[in-house]
């Protein structure tokens, strides 16, 4: 897959005082950098259903996805690039204008399928009616065992001195993933951003009893509201970041993951010691959607 060049993935040292003061390191790898539209997780969470789809001599990926969805895009920008036909079932009415990820994806050369909030809660209905034996379908979010097995690589990019390996969490593929690939001296925690309220169980599906006995959990106080809540506070937050660090964040998972991660610094919940990579798991295209001059970066 030549369209995607893991060199550029790059570790970030965030010289953060009370993460020094307490004898703590703390990185960010930076995966958004991965590429400018497949970012960060979404590319290894989609390239093994992309590989079975071809191997499967499927012409068409078909998938699921709400209208600021970075796995639409990706899945979009990922089949462009690797000759593949894609079909995004998008929840909600198609609106006058499409969202900048709808236009992308759109650009990118993906049939969008808008569905009911109704109907899209129903996916094998859907399966069915759009049937066909060129499709092959991936669940929204690319979740499942063979998204779960490709996240499993980005463990690859992080050095095995990391002990705390946190990431923001959706469906909790990406965190199923890096469980998988852990090493027993590492925990891997999971900020989940979306407020979502049976993302322990879910995850889990993906791991099996051997990888469920492993240091890993999960977050569930720093979801700002949920999905599409935005405060003042988040944005000044973000802004914060860029001065400090240079580190640009997205509106949705990663700067409350960067939240989490240096507020539960300062609760002094990891050890002297500790040597903390959070990862950056991409999705700064959602920004397009805020309006303008609130970010300054
Ligand atoms: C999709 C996404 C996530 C969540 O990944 P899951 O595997 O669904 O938990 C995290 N961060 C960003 C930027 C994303 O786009």
């Amino acid at each position: 897959m030549s369209f995607i060049n893991p060199a550029k993935v790059f570790v970030q040292s965030l010289p953060y005082t009370k993460a020094i003061q307490k004898g703590i390191e703390l990185s960010i790898l930076r995966l958004d950098e991965l590429h400018p539209v497949i970012s960060g997780n979404k590319w290894y969470k989609l390239k093994l259903y992309l590989q079975d789809a071809i191997d499967k001599k499927k012409d068409t990926i078909a998938t699921f996805g709400g209208a600021y969805s970075n796995h639409i895009v990706a899945a979009a920008e990922a089949c462009k690039q690797s000759n593949l036909q894609s079909i995004g079932i998008i929840r909600g009415e198609e609106s006058a204008q499409l969202s900048h990820t709808l236009q992308q994806a759109k650009d990118a050369g993906m049939q969008l399928i808008f569905v009911s909030r109704e109907a899209y809660k129903n996916k094998e209905a859907l399966k069915q009616l759009y049937a066909k034996d060129t499709i092959y379908w991936v669940n929204e979010g690319g979740t499942g065992i063979l998204g779960a097995e490709g996240a499993k690589e980005i463990m690859r990019l992080i050095d095995e001195k990391f002990t705390h390996i946190i990431c923001a969490t959706g469906t909790g593929t990406m965190m199923a993933g890096l469980i998988k690939g852990s090493l027993p001296h590492q925990k891997i925690m999971g900020i989940n951003a979306l407020k979502h309220a049976t993302l322990q169980d879910e995850m889990e599906m993906m791991l099996t009893n051997e990888e469920k006995r492993k240091q890993y959990e999960i977050i569930n106080n720093y979801h700002f509201g949920g999905y599409a809540k935005q405060t003042k506070e988040q944005y000044e937050y973000m802004n914060e970041l860029w001065q400090a660090y240079q580190l640009p964040t997205d509106i949705i998972y990663t700067s409350k993951m960067m939240f989490a991660t240096m507020d539960l610094i300062e609760k002094g919940i990891f050890p002297e010691g500790s040597k903390i990579i959070a990862i950056h798991s991409g999705g700064l295209q959602g920004n397009l959607s805020l309006p303008a001059n609130i970010l300054q970066f």
